[in-house]
């Protein structure tokens, strides 16, 4: 028996889809202190009008997370369509549109959580009400989970549902953010999506100095500051080898072959790409951010005490606690005491999977020379916690981001194309489509 598809009139879904997310823009939900009730009251509200069945879970504090579900018919596990309804604060005097109203202006919406990640969540939000309004008979059960305080680690959100109520990520496969549909990479235009397979982990460690304090007029050899600032330029200078994951192999290979990535795929070339560019470094090393420091009191008194906070990012299969023994070695002074502030790890998810080969196909017929690839993600996500539990969780958008509008993510002016959101929309609907086919 063959099955015909069901045919959507995109013009009118993207209109609907792009007066829900200027809508979903105009809520505030800048976390601290997230407020993400008034973000799944919103989405409740269409998911009501749909009749589709959602739950709330709230975690106190108006820290609230959605859950809905469309049955399957229970033959295989879900797919699961994850985001994050907090977004990160905004410096307002530094936009050009109001971070909270949802403008369209030259083809593009602005609002901050435009690209991270409300734009992918009413994506996601889209497929759903579309496998729903279609009917099709499903597979498996496709959910729609959105989460709050992602980007203040979930504590509040993904894994307080992990702790209370785990049934709510029961998945085979996870769509999340992380991954990158690029216009434009290496200065080559060619549409690239990158799937989000692995992540690097944050260690972020505070370094604490302790010394003699005095007065200024006096030098001595016990100046905690003094010490701060020779631990640091230890770690400035200290050079780690660069390593090649098995994704990242996968990654240069498949751009290479493309003829996006000219430089060369050995080691050593990469190597010397990453010399001129910060973002293969990032990709290949683990990295130390230096991002506070603090110390003293008056302009002429020694401290006795000063602090620095470092981000380190190491690669997948790097330990924490073995990377914070070696940056205790090298800065090789007892009086620098080293804390732990926060580690996170995630798994990597294969690539040679039924979601992989969906994906590249369905980018292949919509977008024409899509090219696919699997990557690192230089970020954390909440992808860790399904594949914490065996799920394959990938990053992946559906849409395409010019790399001036990338660098909005977190930044000023953060903004979608119109094109972007709109494919988004298709690929994700018909990616979810195909897995869950009956
Ligand atoms: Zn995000």
């Amino acid at each position: 028996m063959t099955m015909t598809e069901p045919r959507i009139d995109w013009d009118a879904t993207f209109e609907e889809a792009l007066a829900t997310l200027r809508a979903y823009l105009r809520i505030d939900t800048s976390n601290p202190p997230g407020g993400e009730r008034a973000a799944c009251e919103f989405l409740g509200g269409i998911l009501e009008r749909e009749g589709v069945p959602f739950e709330l879970y709230d975690a106190g504090d108006a820290r609230v997370s959605l859950r809905a579900a469309l049955r399957g018919n229970g033959a295989r596990p879900p797919l699961l369509l994850l985001n994050h309804t907090d977004v990160v604060p905004v410096q307002r005097e530094y936009w050009d549109e109001e971070p909270f109203g949802g403008a369209v202006r030259d083809g593009e919406v602005w609002g901050r959580g435009a690209l991270d990640m409300k734009g992918l969540g009413v994506a996601e939000l889209t497929a759903l009400l579309l496998l729903r309004r279609t009917g099709q008979p499903l597979a498996r059960d496709v959910v729609f989970l959105a989460v709050a305080d992602e980007e203040a680690g979930g504590r509040r959100g993904i894994e307080w549902l992990a702790e209370h109520h785990p049934e709510t990520l029961e998945a085979e496969y996870v769509i999340n953010e992380g991954g990158g549909g690029s216009t434009e990479l290496f200065g080559v235009e060619r549409p690239v999506f990158t799937v989000g397979t692995a992540e690097k982990g944050p260690l972020w460690l505070r370094l604490v100095a302790e010394g003699r304090p005095g007065h200024g007029s006096i030098p001595h050899e016990d100046n905690a500051l003094d010490r701060l600032v020779r631990a640091l330029g230890r770690l400035q200078a200290w050079e780690r080898e660069p390593d090649l994951s098995p994704v990242l192999a996968e990654y240069f290979a498949r751009l290479e072959r493309a003829g996006v990535y000219r430089g060369g795929t050995e080691l050593g070339e990469l190597t010397q790409t990453a010399e001129r560019d910060p973002r293969v470094r990032a990709l290949l090393t683990n990295t130390i951010s230096a991002t506070t420091a603090s110390a003293g009191v008056k302009h002429n008194v020694i401290p006795g005490r000063a602090e620095a906070t470092i981000d380190c990012r190491l690669l997948p299969g790097v330990a924490a606690d073995d990377f914070e023994r070696e940056v205790a070695d090298v800065i090789d002074d007892p009086k620098v005491a080293i804390e732990r502030v926060f580690a996170g790890y995630s798994e990597t998810s294969a690539h040679d999977t039924e979601l992989f080969a969906v994906i590249e196909a369905v980018a292949r017929e919509l977008v024409e020379d899509a090219v696919v690839t699997p990557g690192l993600t230089a970020g954390f996500t909440d992808s860790r916690v399904f594949r914490d539990r065996g799920a394959v969780a990938y990053g992946f958008s559906g849409g395409l981001t010019p790399p001036e509008l990338a660098r909005t993510v977190h930044g000023h002016n953060e903004r979608i194309t119109l094109d972007g959101f709109r494919l988004s929309c298709q690929m994700i609907y018909e990616v979810a489509r195909r897995m869950c086919a009956a």
